[in-house]
């Protein structure tokens, strides 16, 4: 792609406009006029992945929705274009610049703004820590409704621009049912004020549903509103094994008809993750020996011995009728985190060597898996993966949100290198649209799927979106170059 002439360079009077708006020095990193360096632009400029790098010589983090609006209107009529950023923790591309557009960085619009502990809503700034979040709701006896790897760093505002999925979706829903409220700024100024604390509300279009997964495109989220459920009392976790898909699936059937009404997760991991964690953790598996397929069962309830009783004889018919071949139940908190870690600690760990291609699908479940054989059969028939520095693919590993048809096909590279892409790609595409399954489950469009969404959507839904896109920032100043 080439920088889109349109846009202004950042000059001198548009530094001096911006810093005289925010005042505080710590508000903004400015590489134009002042002394930056490369390592201070990095956290903003490069993102979770090492894989994308922008060039962006200026971050601004605004203090309030005021702030963001007079932000926008001035860079709409100045022509600078613009990358919202909350925690910089998204997988696809989308929260660094391409080029030297602005970063939006929400960091300092971090505040809970209200709670009502009888309804459970929330309501907070964009830039709210989900964990902090979380925390907070955790005093009052409540849990939010979202709960992924990324927690310590990504912000909800980053959440909801990414309707972002995770590990309790199963349990919880998604953020299009969850979030109740949205306050937003549009490019040319105008805040949206619909920060809704109702969860019936059928008055006329439902136009937060457009910022929930927008990533950034159409406008800035600076608050939301939240539906927040009670936190259960009893969590409970078995970590399970099983010699094939097909097991696993039948414990999955097992799960729902047994568990239903506790059960809060329902994680799959192959074996090759697996070994790829505890090699970089120098640690041993749960379970002894190996199995070619793991899952991770999580309930919450609200009685803790009804609760453990139900999962002890989930476990005990599962064994019994020989559909998993090992399992074990936490049976204090340290080992459900240790449990967890298993499963939440595998993006991390694949990237120890150096990448990951990540391909976030869904799929519908009978299928999910073989897509991992298939491309691990590819990988080996062009001879790019093996043990040693001259094979660039360490290996293909396949595990994600079974319960709700979410597959992770991550590829972990020593560097990322065109022949492995050549085989990926469009390969994993025609593969999940030959299956009417989705490009992007959770991760979203950002610059990685960008030029892939005709696999998922048709040339009507694209062409619709694209006039939404011109509506809302008709001069195309919103995250450029990514979505649509
Ligand atoms: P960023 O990365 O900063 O931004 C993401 C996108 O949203 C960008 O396009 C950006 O422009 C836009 N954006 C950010 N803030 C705003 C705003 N206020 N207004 C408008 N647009 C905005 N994702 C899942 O869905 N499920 C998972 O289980 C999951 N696990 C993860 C585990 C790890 C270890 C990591 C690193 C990531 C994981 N992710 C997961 C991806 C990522 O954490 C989520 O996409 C997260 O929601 C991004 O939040 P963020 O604040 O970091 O947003």
């Amino acid at each position: 792609i080439k920088r889109d002439a349109r846009f202004a360079q950042i000059t001198a009077d548009h530094v001096a406009f911006f810093r005289d708006l925010l005042g505080k020095e710590t508000a903004l990193i400015d590489g134009v006029t002042g002394e930056v360096t490369a390592d201070d632009m990095e956290p903003y400029n490069g993102d979770w992945m090492r894989k994308y790098r922008g060039h962006c010589k200026l971050v601004l983090k605004p203090g309030s929705t005021q702030e963001v609006s007079k932000i926008l209107k001035y860079c709409n009529d100045n022509m600078l274009a613009v990358v919202p950023q909350g925690g910089n923790t998204g997988l696809v591309g989308g929260s660094v610049p391409v080029f030297d557009e602005i970063v939006l960085n929400t960091s300092r619009m971090n505040k809970i703004r209200s709670f009502d502990d009888v309804s459970g809503i929330l309501v907070a700034d964009a830039g709210v820590v989900l964990e902090v979040a979380d925390q907070y709701l955790a005093e009052k006896g409540y849990i939010f409704p979202l709960d992924l790897g990324a927690k310590g760093s990504c912000h909800i505002g980053g959440n909801v621009a990414t309707n972002a999925g995770g590990l309790r979706l199963l349990r919880y829903g998604s953020l299009h049912g969850t979030v109740l409220g949205i306050e937003a700024v549009l490019p040319d100024g105008t805040i949206v004020d619909d920060l809704c604390k109702l969860r019936k509300n059928n008055t006329g279009y439902d136009l937060k549903q457009l910022f929930i997964g927008g990533e950034g495109t159409i406008g800035m989220i600076t608050a939301v509103s939240i539906q927040c459920p009670q936190r259960s009392h009893a969590i409970n976790v078995a970590f399970l094994a099983g010699e094939s898909y097909e097991k696993i699936q039948q414990v999955f059937r097992e799960a729902k008809s047994q568990l239903g009404e506790i059960l809060s997760a329902f994680e799959l991991m192959d074996l090759k993750s697996q070994q790829l964690v505890q090699k970089v953790r120098n640690s041993n598996s749960p379970l002894e020996g190996e199995h070619p397929f793991y899952c991770l069962i999580e309930t919450s309830g609200s009685n803790s011995e009804h609760d453990s009783e139900k999962l002890e004889k989930f476990l005990e018919d599962v064994m019994n009728k020989e559909i998993i071949t090992d399992g074990v139940l936490a049976q204090d908190e340290t080992q459900l985190r240790s449990l967890w870690s298993q499963r939440e600690g595998i993006p991390e760990c694949l990237g120890h060597w150096g990448g990951v291609y990540k391909y976030d699908l869904s799929i519908p479940l009978a299928d999910l898996y073989k897509l991992v054989e298939d491309v691990r059969e590819k990988i080996d028939a062009a001879g790019l993966r093996g043990d040693s520095d001259e094979f660039p693919v360490v290996d293909v590993v396949g595990y994600g949100h079974m319960g709700d048809s979410n597959l992770h096909l991550n590829v972990a590279v020593r560097r990322y290198d065109k022949r492995v892409e050549q085989v990926l790609e469009p390969f994993v595409y025609e593969w999940i649209a030959k299956v009417s399954g989705s490009i992007s489950a959770e991760h979203g469009l950002g610059l990685a799927k960008k030029n892939y969404i005709g696999y998922s959507k048709s040339e009507t839904m694209v062409a619709l979106m694209t006039q939404i896109k011109k509506l809302y920032d008709p001069n195309g100043i919103m995250n450029p170059y990514k979505y649509v």
